[in-house]
């Protein structure tokens, strides 16, 4: 039999053991950054000095500063218009309107998740996709057509299921 002290350490070592496992496995977050960047390092050293311009010009108020005073895009609630505002905000050019790009991370739709690929009938992400970038086959199990899509991140909002993703690059 093991003593309390001898259980306890053994408990703690499988606890630890498992809480590394979970940490492993736990997807790496995706860090959208506003379209308008050449150099990634910049967000590290000119953002620590500075207020968050692009943050409060953003009128979709998409972009959100996170605790390392970098800025990420959210698109919890809406998306990306490319309106240039955030770039222009930024006067230390970490953003910069020259540098305007699609954001590069693909957005993609979560066949187990989506409902229309379960056979319900949803159209949800489909009348904010300006770009007309998904699919339904017979109305059904939509897929998003990577050539069109510019990853504005509009159609994710509206999906009742959370069946819209962005994959990191
Ligand atoms: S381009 Fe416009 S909508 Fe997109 S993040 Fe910048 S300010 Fe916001
Ligand atoms: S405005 Fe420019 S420097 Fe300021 S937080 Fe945004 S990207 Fe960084
Ligand atoms: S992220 Fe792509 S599929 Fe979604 S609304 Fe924008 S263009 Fe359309």
């Amino acid at each position: 039999m093991l003593a309390n002290k001898e259980r306890r350490e053994l408990f703690s070592f499988l606890s630890t053991s498992i809480q590394d496992v979970v940490k492993e496995k736990k997807p790496k977050e995706t860090i959208l950054r506003p379209p308008y960047f050449s150099d990634i390092n910049a967000f590290d050293i000119e953002c620590q000095n500075c207020e968050g311009l692009c943050a409060t010009s953003c009128q979709e108020q998409i972009i959100i500063i996170g605790d390392d005073k970098t800025p990420r895009l959210d698109f919890s609630k809406s998306g990306c218009t490319y309106c240039d505002d955030c770039a222009v905000a930024c006067t230390p050019d970490v953003l910069k309107v020259a540098n305007k790009k699609l954001i590069e991370e693909k957005v993609a739709i979560s066949q187990t998740q989506c409902m229309s690929w379960e056979g319900v009938m949803c159209f949800s992400c489909k009348d904010p996709c300006l770009e007309d970038a998904i699919d339904f086959k017979a109305m059904f199990t939509p897929t998003i057509d990577q050539e069109k899509c510019t990853s504005c991140g509009f159609c994710i909002s509206r999906c009742p299921s959370y069946a819209i993703e962005v994959k990191g690059i």
